[in-house]
């Protein structure tokens, strides 16, 4: 099987040995004639030049295996009529997990209340994890992960997805459900994939819904949130903190006003990585699956762009 590695060079000495370890009847090549591939792998920036990537001329790839998870730069590409399939990787969902985790317990326990003023503030206690509340916007396969680490650590957690598909004993409202699942969070937490039905979700109107003071954490990505409506609800304490890692533009411009917004965390895209040590083997059940015609894992619905 002759496999094109279509992600940017610079992930390649990473990637090689262990997609070849996990596949070792693959043939897995950094170029040739199109049409002689059965499968890409694929990563945005790719090809290096900027380009869209043309696929019509892979006649006989029975499958693009998208190294990332998020999907929104190559699925409208309308030369792309092969089956493309997003990752999921329990390494991915394991640094997730972690971000989450981190940045929501920074956020509970009020750490950045705590300046080293010599100012000694001890005015409440602040709640359990149980007493506070946080919502999870998108439960798939990294959301689902984070909300049951979440529950684990004994939080108030529901989610909100398009289907409402409960995971694991836990409440997911259906996508009707918007403004319930922002009145009650308190922190709220988003894993939701960059589609038209989540691009500018996050909008003066549904900010407005959050408990005041509410914390934002937004690893899915930066077209959620109309940014002068968050740093304008920051402003008017509507939002108390928001920890960003993704972004309209990235790398995010050095003038952009989130960078010094004393409420504002930047994190340059780095919530969770594919590691090719556990994605490796992922990608080669695939690359099996699609060369014996086998049911292929985690196809992306087009229509739903996800
Ligand atoms: P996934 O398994 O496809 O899950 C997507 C979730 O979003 C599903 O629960 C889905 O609902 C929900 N959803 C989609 N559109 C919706 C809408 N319009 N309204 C309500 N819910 C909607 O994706 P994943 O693997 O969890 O990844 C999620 C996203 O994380 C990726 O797309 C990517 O953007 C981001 N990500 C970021 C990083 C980083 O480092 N920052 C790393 C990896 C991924 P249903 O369950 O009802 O279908």
């Amino acid at each position: 099987m002759r496999v094109l590695f279509a992600a940017p060079s610079k992930g390649w000495d990473n990637w090689a040995p262990h997609l070849r370890a996990a596949c070792p009847e693959m043939e897995l090549l950094q170029d040739g004639e199109p049409g002689s591939f059965d499968a890409l792998i694929y990563a945005p920036g790719y090809p290096e030049s900027g380009e869209p990537l043309d696929f019509t001329p892979f006649t006989r790839a029975r499958l693009v295996q998208s190294l990332w998870a998020g999907v929104e730069r190559i699925v409208g590409n309308p030369t792309l009529t092969q089956p493309l399939c997003r990752m999921v990787d329990p390494g991915l969902q394991a640094g997730m997990v972690e971000y989450c985790l981190g940045w929501t317990m920074r956020a509970h326990l009020g750490m950045d209340g705590y300046a080293q003023d010599g100012v000694w503030r001890n005015p409440i206690v602040p709640p359990l994890a149980p007493e506070r509340r946080v919502t999870v916007l998108g439960t798939g396969a990294l959301g689902g992960a984070v909300a049951r680490a979440l529950k684990a650590m004994g939080f108030d957690v529901a989610g909100w997805s398009a289907s409402g598909r409960a995971v694991e004993g836990m409440e997911v409202l259906p996508g009707a459900d918007l403004h319930a699942a922002l009145a009650r969070a308190e922190i709220l937490v988003s894993l939701l994939p960059d589609t038209p039905g989540t691009r500018d979700l996050l909008d003066a109107g549904t900010l407005a819904l959050l408990p005041s003071g509410a914390t934002i954490i937004n690893p899915g990505r930066g077209t959620l949130i109309v940014e002068d409506d968050l740093l304008a609800a920051l402003d008017r304490g509507q939002v108390g903190m928001a920890v960003l890692d993704v972004f309209r533009t990235e790398p995010l411009p050095p003038e952009h006003p989130f960078w010094a917004h004393p409420r504002v965390v930047v994190t340059p895209h780095i919530a969770a990585d594919t590691r090719p040590s556990t994605a490796a083997p992922i990608v080669a059940e695939n690359l099996r699956r699609a060369m014996d015609g086998r049911p292929l894992l985690h196809l992306v619905d087009r229509a739903r762009g996800y």
